[in-house]
């Protein structure tokens, strides 16, 4: 899960983080009010949407004006000004997509004079099972570029769980950031912090882009994006309430109603299947065979009827879909449950795409009795090669 910039600068003030002060607004009114009463002569305006790269970012709408997302105000006019531009309009980032968001939240930021923009991020390195904080004296800009082009910039320090934080992990990228004088024990300080901040609030990413040091020589973080492991989201009720489902896929907020796992991608058949596992592998068996999966929905092992039905109906919500590939194996689910499900829905929204059905163990032949019953124009398939290899014709044809 991900919160705005803003919600995360809160949380990690509370683990008590160098930033700027800001306050959230959602009108022009809000943002001039916000900077008015923290004061000072440069203030930053900045759009508050899931997604990076809003500085260099662009507005759709011509009377957003060319200066992207962020934006520093000399006054409070300016303030008013850009706020103004950006509420409302959507911006188009290398990481939205050519759709853009619409920006709804602004955060009006105390303006900070920039001596060097540096890069840190944390995140869980799966292949250590540690958490790595990964760290460059190239910030501010696109860290993928970097690791690219000059792999040697980047430097990525592992903090042992059973050792935990210590002060030389602190030094060691202090060092690695080319920092100077005071700015280690800084560095070794926020460090602390941030790792604190990460493990306590069971984080998965957290990124700062840029890490800057002030022209008066200090560390503060200017930006912070912050992504939270869904596994461990029922220990923080304070992070659920921070959820902004206007800036998630309606689809993916529903099936989170019904517990869906469901990851909408970018291509043509859709696929409900039981099992993380068995859905990776009929995803790669549609690519096998020329097409591209919509989406990744793994129903679970204990499905009901109501939620393959709800199943059923997200997977048709996406006008991309040209075909369906139902693949279920019935091990605690039963093939009958989830054939009474396809037909309760299929009668419900109706179908007006070719649906390939292909149901194995507990119960598969109630299930597939139940099809055929049903009347439905359902295509079964007997294994997943076959089942695939039948999608892909149906839809080529379609
Ligand atoms: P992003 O583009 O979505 O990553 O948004 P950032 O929060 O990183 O802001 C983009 C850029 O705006 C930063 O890299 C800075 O160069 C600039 N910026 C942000 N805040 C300030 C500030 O307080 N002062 C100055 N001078 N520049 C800022
Ligand atoms: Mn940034």
């Amino acid at each position: 899960m991900n919160i705005h910039e803003y919600q995360a600068k809160a949380l990690l003030r509370d683990f008590g983080v160098p930033l700027a002060r800001g306050t959230a607004a959602f009108t022009p009114d809000e943002a001039v009010k916000a900077a008015e009463a923290m004061g000072g002569a440069l203030w930053v305006v900045k759009s508050q949407i899931h997604a990076g790269g809003r500085g260099k970012g662009k507005f759709k709408e011509a009377a957003a004006g060319d200066k992207g997302g962020v934006r520093l105000a000399r006054s409070l006019d300016e303030v008013r000004a850009a706020a103004a531009a950006m509420l409302g309009n959507t911006l188009v980032t290398i990481q939205t997509g050519p759709a853009g968001k619409t920006v709804k939240r602004l955060f009006v930021e105390e303006g900070t004079e920039i001596a060097r923009e540096l890069y840190l991020s944390a995140l869980v390195d799966r292949e250590t099972s540690r958490v790595a904080f990964i760290v460059s004296t190239e910030g501010g800009m696109d860290i993928e570029k970097v690791a690219h082009e000059t792999p040697e910039k980047i430097v990525t320090v592992h903090i042992d769980p059973a050792m935990g934080y210590q002060a030389f992990h602190g030094r060691d990228i202090a060092f690695a950031l080319k920092l100077q004088g005071g700015q280690v024990k800084e560095c070794v300080d926020l460090i602390g912090k941030l790792y604190r901040a990460f493990v306590v609030k069971d984080m998965a990413l957290l990124e700062i882009n840029p890490l800057i040091v002030t022209k008066d020589g200090h560390l503060k973080c200017l930006d912070a994006k912050v992504n939270f492991d869904d596994n461990a989201l029922f220990r923080h009720p304070e992070v659920v309430a921070l959820r902004d489902t206007g800036e998630e896929a309606p689809a993916e907020v529903e099936a989170a109603k019904y517990d869906l796992s469901y990851i909408q991608l970018d291509g043509s058949i859709g696929c409900m299947v039981n099992g993380a596992g068995l859905a990776m592998a009929t995803m790669d068996i549609i690519k096998l065979y020329g097409r591209e999966p919509a989406n990744f929905l793994d129903v679970g092992g204990g499905a009901t009827k109501e939620k393959v039905t709800a199943a059923l109906k997200i997977i048709l919500s996406d006008v991309h879909v040209k075909g369906i590939l139902v693949n279920i194996f019935g091990g605690i689910m039963r093939c009958d449950v989830i054939a009474e499900g396809v037909v309760a829905a299929v009668r419900e929204i109706g179908i007006k795409v070719p649906l390939v059905v292909r149901l194995e163990g507990t119960n598969v032949e109630l299930g597939k009795s139940i099809l055929k019953a049903s009347g439905l124009n359902v295509i079964p398939a007997n294994d997943l090669d076959d089942a695939a290899q039948k999608i892909t014709k149906a839809v080529a044809a379609a």
